[in-house]
């Protein structure tokens, strides 16, 4: 079941009304540049289905959030970041207000590449 929220700008970017530098796409997954980056690889990975945060995350999204942990190092190596030990990448997902959340549907941002970053 798919969900969207007509006033959501990350579900608009999914029905294409607001372009984006895609990266990566399947039917419920969606990966795309972060507009404002904080490294030189600086990815956001979000489902296409509108869930606002990790704290409305459901047992029936386990696949789903396993599908997109498993494609986080194949997406950093194929977009710029150096492959583990010497390179990595850092995953976040801000929650909530306290936790710097200001799109309320889920992403996690992929931040990676050679240092030093603009941020973090
Ligand atoms: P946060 O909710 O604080 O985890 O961060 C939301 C992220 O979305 C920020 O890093 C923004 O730069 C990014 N962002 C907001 N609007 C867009 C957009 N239209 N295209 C790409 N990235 C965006
Ligand atoms: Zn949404």
């Amino acid at each position: 079941m798919s969900h969207s929220d007509p006033s959501c700008i990350f579900c608009k970017i999914v029905a294409g009304q607001i372009p984006s530098r895609k990266a990566y796409e399947d039917e419920e997954i969606l990966v795309f540049h972060d507009i404002n980056p904080w490294a030189p690889v600086h990815l956001l990975i979000i489902p296409k289905t509108h869930i606002v945060s990790l704290a409305h995350v459901q047992p029936e999204h386990q696949a789903l959030l396993g599908r997109m942990m498993l494609l986080m190092n194949k997406l950093a190596v194929e977009h710029g970041c150096n492959p583990y030990p010497d390179g990595g990448f850092r995953i976040v997902s801000n929650t909530g207000r306290e936790g710097g959340q200001e799109v309320h549907h889920l992403h996690f941002h992929l931040m990676g590449g050679p240092r030093p970053w603009a941020r973090g």
